[in-house]
């Protein structure tokens, strides 16, 4: 099997790089929040965040199977199935948010929207995050610092870093530095003559290893692009629709609406789709936009079921009490194995680092790699993020249960005993204070009444639907 990657694929293709490279994993079919093999084995699934509501939901397989059999053209033709979708989305969107390009992955959404703030700013220049990730099309590989920092051109001049707003002691005080270290990278810009047209960004940095900004950190930095003349664009190709818990958007709990919202994985369950959505005048800049796939009728019956399921589960709050759980289980075990740096995340958005110990925070990639192996032998599955690839990363479909976080929480325990017994890192040094421990106040996921829905519109909508 893995023979016949490396035969057609190449090792720089990331499609190659498979889960668990040394014992890999053939799945034959997936349910739910679970995964078979083909020896029988049930795997609990932590990383499949484009399973979102669930493997092979029945209600987006009955919607996509009935659409297929129905319609099935590209586009070009009107159908009822596009507008009742885009009433669905409409429902769950800001108002400034009016105009709607579907698309089929989360790549052609990003570079959509940066096509979009260039245009309407009439300026190339993008600011990003260090570490930042958004797809595979040139353009963005020249706009995401994981990848251009691969290659031999490196950075382009028309790119701006702002260093991550990763929160590691005090938030009040991390938060004005950061605010500042983004200031001075937009000023530079404009001094220099360049102007930055353009910031995109996550909203929580899961590319990074779910780097969790402080509160007002999106108010100030989207005032300090706009005031100078830019846009600002949310990739929630990772976060959207319900992932953090509790909101369908990372950036309602940042009291913040983007100019440009780009989002994909989640919508179609699996199936390829993605989203630009932005505001009327944004969108007048655009003269001419085709995509023979976007917005055909099967795409909108799928994700317009995914929406339903969402809603209908409730798998967003569900989502937030199940995410809390395993978020504080996973901070419990901090003070029995030294090697956890950090543990973060939102909802159904979680990182934990893996360091050589604490204060000092140095990685430990490989013994990250070892946890993750004595998992699987658990049948628990996740993945590593980040730059250093120390991160381990959950973001499981979000039928998740607290069934499963418990599980997940022993598991965790387990793996880290057993690594710890035979492991490559450096020594822990005595102090294992938990330095590293992010704390995020539990009232950053609240509303901006002025700008959003609100509350009292969405539990109307939740109503609606029981
Ligand atoms: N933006 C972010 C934040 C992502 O995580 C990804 C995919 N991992 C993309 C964009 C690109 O999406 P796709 O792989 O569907 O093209």
């Amino acid at each position: 099997m893995m023979q016949a990657r490396h035969q057609f694929s190449t090792p720089s293709d990331n499609w190659c790089q498979v889960h668990f490279a040394d014992s890999e994993i053939k799945v034959l079919r997936a349910s739910k929040q679970y995964i078979y093999d083909d020896l029988g084995n049930e795997f609990l699934d932590c990383v499949s965040s484009s399973a979102h509501v669930g493997h092979c939901h029945p209600h987006v397989v009955a919607a996509g199977h009935a659409q297929m059999l129905k319609l099935w053209t590209t586009q070009g033709f009107l159908n009822d199935t596009y507008s009742q979708y885009m009433k669905k989305l409409m429902d769950i969107l800001p108002e400034s948010l009016s105009v709607v390009y579907l698309v089929n992955s989360g790549s052609e959404a990003t570079d959509l929207a940066l096509r979009l703030g260039r245009l309407y700013t009439k300026r190339h220049d993008v600011a990003v995050f260090e570490s930042s990730y958004h797809g595979n099309i040139s353009s963005l590989v020249d706009i995401s610092s994981k990848s251009f920092k691969r290659l031999p051109q490196g950075k382009k001049d028309f790119v701006h870093v702002i260093p991550l707003p990763r929160t590691r002691n005090n938030i009040e005080n991390d938060q004005a530095e950061f605010c500042n270290e983004a200031q001075k990278v937009i000023q530079k810009a404009s001094q220099n003559g360049t102007p930055v047209g353009v910031f995109i960004s996550e909203i929580v940095v899961a590319a990074a290893g779910v780097v969790i900004p402080p509160p007002n950190y999106f108010k100030t930095v989207y005032q300090m692009v706009r005031s100078q003349g830019g846009i600002c664009i949310a990739d929630e190709v990772q976060t959207g629709l319900g992932r953090l818990g509790g909101d369908f958007w990372a950036f309602q709990g940042y009291g913040v609406v983007p100019d440009i919202l780009a989002f994909g994985k989640s919508q179609g369950n699996g199936f390829p789709m993605a989203a630009v959505v932005t505001t009327r005048e944004i969108a007048d800049s655009l003269p001419e936009y085709m995509s023979t796939y976007g917005g055909n009728p099967l795409a909108c019956a799928i994700g317009k079921a995914v929406l339903e399921v969402i809603i209908n589960e409730k798998l967003m709050y569900s989502a937030k009490m199940v995410g809390k759980f395993l978020l504080e289980g996973l901070r419990g075990l901090m003070s029995k194995h030294p090697t956890i740096g950090d543990v973060r995340g939102m909802g159904l958005c979680i990182g934990m680092e893996v360091v050589c110990g604490r204060p000092d925070m140095k990685p430990a990639t490989n013994f990250a790699n070892r946890v993750l192996y004595l998992l699987k032998e658990q049948k628990v599955i996740v993945a590593t993020q980040g730059e250093e690839r120390n991160v381990i990363a959950m973001t499981p479909p979000l039928c998740f249960t607290l069934e499963n976080a418990r599980r997940v929480i022993g598991a965790f325990d387990k793996a880290f005993t057993k690594a710890s017994q035979n492991d490559d890192v450096a020594p822990v040094p005595p102090n294992t204070s938990i330095l590293g421990l992010a704390s995020i106040p539990s009232n950053i996921l609240g509303e901006n009444e002025e700008e959003m829905p609100g509350p009292a519109k969405r539990q109307r909508q939740y109503e609606e639907m029981d």
